[in-house]
């Protein structure tokens, strides 16, 4: 668009062009020639040339224009967006690019000699100078009896005679060495896991969202982008984002066979907790539960073999941080499914649901579990005074038996829960 000045005469004031905008609350005239402003107007500071508007830019900023009740905030936008601070803003910016090229750098480094050296360590372990072919062929005396057979006699006969006799005199010696060498390695592939590897990312994961460049915590990113979903939230539906890969579960240290409980995690970050055998073991969530925040957990119960339908039971609930790998469950909520039996008890709840949400907003002694999809059936705490405000917890399972799995598709900090009636 061509920029012209308006070029009109004023009627009054001769030689005066009109090129005056007259902004007074109770009296706004788009075209006035100076004189006649501030004539119409006491507070000669609500004009404003027009061609300010008709030459600005996209970096233009007004002296006392749009009105605003505070005067000084006209100042402080002429400092903030005069050169000197885009440069610091460019500076900043370009410190914190470097900052991340930098740490991706160091961090690649870092992962790909930690990966060298675990792989190696794995070569070490398997391929030893001794290792378990090596073992075999001494004591199985391969290639001297490949070399009697392929020279047959009577005396290699004599030999081969001899030659099974001594393993026969060292019979117990053999297997022990074989024994000692097939445990070995088999000690080495049953501790061949990925949870911890997998909890450690995470942690990592984690780590990162923690990056902050101001010192300042007023200025902490989390609460600025918390403020804007605060102004947004009524124009914006709400977001939910699947934050599932930041979710890991351990197990419990000490209490009962919670060892024994195997954590997976899919490619498409799926938590599956199991038990490898039966007993009774406590999984819990890798993250201390934020009081103030509401949190949604999604799962699935499948049985490990699908003929596999027996009864079986298991409680979600909470887990003090000072108790998570000594004892049991603080409050929970225990779930009982089973075929014929009937079990009466106001702590059990019988189900059939096997998709379920958990609700949880320890601020409101909230935790509660929902069936899915469509939320028809609602488990609710017993004991909500267990939920106390100065007490940290873990969200927490505790797993009975074998024949199933949790498989954990869903996990987000929400700002309200879906179709929650009852909260
Ligand atoms: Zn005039």
């Amino acid at each position: 668009m061509q920029k012209t000045n308006i070029q009109e005469n004023c009627q009054k004031h001769k030689g005066q062009f009109k090129s005056i905008l007259l902004f007074d609350q109770n009296n706004i005239q788009p075209l006035m020639c100076l004189s006649c402003a501030k004539i119409a107007s006491k507070n000669s500071n609500n004009v404003i040339d027009v061609n300010e508007f008709i030459h600005s830019d996209e970096d233009s900023i007004f002296s006392n224009f749009p009105p605003l009740i505070d005067d000084t905030l006209y100042q402080k936008l002429d400092e903030l967006l005069a050169d000197q601070e885009k440069n610091f803003l460019d500076k900043c910016i370009s410190q914190v690019q470097n900052y991340f090229y930098q740490l991706k750098a160091e961090i690649n480094i870092k992962l790909d000699l930690q990966r060298d050296k675990i792989k190696n360590n794995i070569i070490q372990i398997f391929c030893q100078n001794d290792s378990l072919i090596h073992r075999f062929n001494n004591i199985s005396q391969k290639k001297e009896l490949q070399n009697l057979y392929n020279n047959y006699n009577e005396q290699s006969a004599q030999k081969i005679k001899e030659i099974v006799n001594q393993m026969y005199q060292n019979i117990n010696q053999n297997t022990q060495q074989i024994k000692q060498k097939v445990d070995e390695i088999m000690e080495v592939l049953n501790k061949f896991r990925l949870d911890q590897p997998l909890q450690t990312k995470n942690q990592l994961i984690q780590l990162v969202e923690k990056i902050n460049f101001f010192q300042d915590s007023l200025l902490d990113l989390n609460k600025i982008n918390k403020q804007e979903q605060i102004i947004t939230s009524d124009i914006r539906p709400q977001q939910k984002v699947n934050q599932i890969e930041l979710l890991g579960f351990e197990k419990s240290k000490n209490f009962k066979n919670s060892q024994q409980i195997i954590i997976e995690k899919t490619k498409t970050n799926e938590l599956l907790i199991r038990q490898s055998r039966e007993g009774f073991g406590i999984s819990y969530s890798n993250f201390i539960i934020d009081p103030k925040k509401k949190y949604v957990l999604r799962f699935e119960i499948q049985p490990l073999d699908q003929s596999n339908y027996s009864d079986f039971s298991f409680i979600a609930g909470l887990i003090q941080e000072n108790h998570i790998n000594s004892s049991e469950i603080d409050c929970g909520i225990r779930l009982l499914y089973q075929g014929q039996k009937s079990l009466s008890s106001s702590s059990i709840i019988e189900s059939t649901n096997k998709n379920l949400e958990i609700r949880i907003h320890l601020q409101d002694q909230l935790f509660k579990i929902v069936s899915l999809p469509s939320y028809h059936n609602v488990y609710e705490l017993q004991k909500k005074e267990t939920i106390k405000e100065n007490c940290q917890f873990r969200l927490a399972f505790l797993l009975y038996y074998t024949s199933h799995k949790f498989v954990i598709n869903y996990f987000s900090e929400v700002n309200k829960f879906e179709n929650d009636i009852l909260k």
